[in-house]
């Protein structure tokens, strides 16, 4: 089931009219630190719960008047908690809401954003690349298979947390019920990691976050994005088709290999849709296993 957050809030209402306990915590049981970030969706503030003195991040939502949001809100507060499933999704530890604003408590990740370490280091090594990339694949594996689809992979909703492993933030526009065989049309995401089919306005499926994945690849390896992002999906859509990507030399062989499947034009050719990308010489050295099991030891 879906849990609603509109109606979670409900029935917890409903509860405490008909007398039984009231759940226990609110969101003043949280002490306000400091602003880790800001979106188009809210802002995210560091945060400690009281009692264990734990840091949390509070992801904040102005609900929007004419309740427009009110999709988007619930989506995000569903899979948050699906989250929990997957090591390398960040998930809630709760939500809250009041009238005018809704609460997504997350575990807080605090070695920054992919985005952020690109910017740093200009390009990454192979070693980590392969490890982040790895990360990724069981964590886009794992919604593909529960029949969601991401919609707005990108390095600045790429977390990493305290001990170097990522956790993939931000699921607001996320598409549910994606199970195989299915498709969705809208345009959604950031300009620069759209596929072709979204920026043609075709109907799409879980390839949408396939290719996303071979643009924030490339990112990491290069420091720059393999397509001219646009505003304007159709001029992006042209740019992308007329573009021969540029591969440095430096890329390794594994990677000159992979990176062209990911960012193959015809979603039904590319690597994840077509094909297992664990078997892929990328990857070679990789124990999956024990990498699903957050145990692995970071490459740094
Ligand atoms: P967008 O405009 O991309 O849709 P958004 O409003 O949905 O953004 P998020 O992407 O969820 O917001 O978060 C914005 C920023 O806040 C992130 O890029 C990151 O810097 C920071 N942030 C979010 N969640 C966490 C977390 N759990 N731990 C640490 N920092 C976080």
């Amino acid at each position: 089931r879906s849990p609603d957050l509109l109606e979670d809030e409900s029935a917890k209402k409903k509860s405490r009219v008909e007398g039984r306990r009231p759940p226990p915590l609110d969101i003043r049981s949280y002490k306000f630190h400091r602003k880790l970030g800001e979106g188009s969706g809210g802002k995210v503030m560091l945060a400690s719960f009281a009692p264990k003195k734990q840091l949390v991040a509070i992801k904040i939502v102005q609900k929007k008047p004419n309740k427009c949001n009110y999709p988007w809100i619930s989506m995000e507060a569903w899979l948050s908690k699906i989250a929990r499933e997957c090591p390398f999704l960040c998930h809630s530890h709760a939500t809250f809401q009041s009238k005018a604003q809704a609460f997504f408590v997350l575990e807080y990740a605090g070695g920054g954003t992919l985005y952020r370490m690109i910017f740093r280091q200009k390009h990454l090594q192979t070693k980590s690349i392969q490890f982040y990339a790895a990360e990724m694949v069981v964590a886009l594996q794992f919604l593909h298979s529960n029949g969601i689809i991401h919609r707005d992979l990108k390095p600045d909703n790429i977390l990493v947390d305290n001990d170097g492993h990522i956790k993939i933030c931000d699921f607001g526009i996320a598409a549910a019920g994606m199970f195989a065989g299915w498709k969705i049309r809208g345009l959604a995401g950031t300009p620069g990691y759209r596929a072709p089919e979204m920026l043609s306005l075709e109907a799409y499926d879980a390839g949408a976050d396939w290719w996303s994945l071979g643009v924030i690849m490339y990112e990491m390896a290069t420091g720059r994005k393999p397509f001219v992002p646009s505003l304007d999906p159709a001029r992006e859509f042209l740019d992308m088709k007329l573009t021969k990507v540029d591969y440095p030399s430096h890329m390794s062989q594994e990677m000159l290999d992979l990176l062209p499947k990911l960012l193959e034009m015809d979603n039904n050719n590319r690597l994840g849709v077509n094909g297992n990308i664990r078997e892929h010489q990328f990857f070679a050295g990789i124990n999956w296993s024990e990498l699903e099991k957050r145990t692995t030891q970071t490459p740094f």
